[in-house]
């Protein structure tokens, strides 16, 4: 049984003085009772926050991006090792904002995949289509693609140590959600890309939904066979509406 899992992703979001109020009620609603892995991937500049107000409690924590180099002369990056310095879990990688906002590729998402598992965090690979290649009928293409290139590039058993997000760029920030049925035929098709190389690892792999999931839609969601939890985008900054997601979970 793979365990269920909610991240919050903040984007650009948050102060000192907000994030200290929804991570104190977060830590204050979510206990390991609760029985899914809760973590919230914030900026930056709020990771000592996070890890001073989250290291007692059931939550994880984490970062949106990384660099895939180890050290040097980049300025303005972020290294792997920096974020396991604030004690960081988690990692988004290849979010569809970073994908189409600031040009990053299938190869550059995968050394940035790898960095991630050589740093020893847990990369989260995002995947999803556009609208209009949705429409065009190749979404299945696509989302292979973008699996395929952390495959390659990282080997299948990175898979046992990361997780994958589906997130339609259709449904984000939108309001529309991927029906139960569309997200779960393409958490169906990434399990089976992955049980082709492994089916060990396809089987422990989670597979989160993202995409304007709600407490009114998550349980329906999170239902499905091969959805294993939430990536969750604005409902994260509302303290009530995130643990009704997880509660959901
Ligand atoms: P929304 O939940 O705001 O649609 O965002 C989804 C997302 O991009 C999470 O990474």
């Amino acid at each position: 049984m793979r365990q269920k899992l909610v991240v919050g992703n903040w984007k650009m979001n948050g102060s000192l003085q907000a994030n200290q109020s929804l991570l104190k009620e977060l830590s204050a609603g979510i206990t390991d009772a609760c029985g899914v892995a809760v973590a919230v991937c914030v900026p930056f500049p709020y990771l000592a926050q996070a890890q001073a107000l989250l290291a007692k409690t059931s939550l994880a924590w984490g970062a949106q991006n990384l660099s895939e180099k180890d050290s040097g002369a980049f300025t303005g990056e972020v290294a792997a090792s920096m974020l396991r310095d604030f004690a960081c879990r988690y990692v988004l990688v290849g979010h569809s904002e970073r994908r189409t906002l600031y040009g990053e590729n299938n190869a550059l998402v995968a050394e940035k995949f790898a960095a991630a598992l050589a740093g020893g965090l847990q990369p989260i690979l995002c995947v999803g289509e556009t609208l209009a290649e949705r429409e065009t009928g190749k979404t299945g293409e696509v989302v292979a693609k973008q699996v395929a290139a952390a495959i390659d590039r990282a080997g299948i058993a990175a898979f046992s140590k990361a997780v994958v997000a589906y997130e339609p760029v259709w449904a984000i920030g939108t309001g529309k959600t991927a029906s139960s049925a569309q997200a779960q035929e393409v958490h169906a098709a990434i399990r089976a890309q992955v049980a082709c190389a492994d089916v060990k690892v396809a089987e422990g792999l989670q597979i989160l939904y993202g995409g304007s999931v709600k407490p009114s839609n998550a349980a329906e969601l999170f239902g499905m066979p091969d959805i294993d939890g939430g990536l969750i985008g604005g409902a994260s900054l509302v303290a009530s509406d995130f643990l009704a997601i997880c509660q959901a979970a």
